[in-house]
């Protein structure tokens, strides 16, 4: 099923997740097969839950492989070396934004099963996994632009909506 994608600045973007206790359950499964089914019919390199609603440490990332589902993931950097690219998020539509961002990382997550995931990423995979995974910590890739270079005037509409409280 394709669930809606929040829109900043829908709140629920800006809270902190809570991590996943309950693993191999039939929500769980269901949750992962729609945001899958979501971010590939909306063209996403990643969707992370909060997106779709749910404050729930869990992200689902498409890679060469096949689409990865990451529980409760961890990102270390594993270089000092940082990488400038132009970023866009489903949450933002049409807005893009220059992002530096490090180039290697280590990834610590868990499956669908509970199982521990360890890997290294690198390049456009280590982006797309960090993007992510700073939405479950309420971060936004706006917040790490150095400049926005799509729908800066749309933007700045979206963001005359966010009130702090
Ligand atoms: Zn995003």
């Amino acid at each position: 099923m394709i669930i809606p994608i929040k829109i900043y600045p829908d709140k629920i973007l800006r809270l902190k997740a809570k991590p996943v206790e309950s693993f191999n359950t039939d929500e769980l499964k269901q949750l992962i097969a729609d945001m899958k089914e979501t971010m590939l019919k909306k063209d996403g390199m990643g969707l992370a839950a909060p997106q779709v609603g749910q404050s729930i440490r869990l992200v689902v990332i498409n890679t060469k492989a096949g689409v990865l589902a990451l529980i409760n993931p961890q990102v270390m950097p594993l270089t000092l070396r940082r990488e400038k690219m132009e970023e866009g998020c489903l949450s933002f539509p049409k807005i893009f934004g220059l992002v530096k961002r490090c180039r290697k990382i280590k990834i610590k997550a868990f499956n669908f099963e509970g199982k521990p995931v360890n890997f290294k990423a690198s390049g456009l995979l280590a982006r797309v996994i960090m993007h992510e995974v700073d939405h479950l910590n309420g971060i936004l890739f706006i917040d790490r632009a150095e400049k926005i270079t799509g729908g800066v005037d749309k933007l700045n509409e979206m963001k005359k909506n966010e009130v702090s409280d």
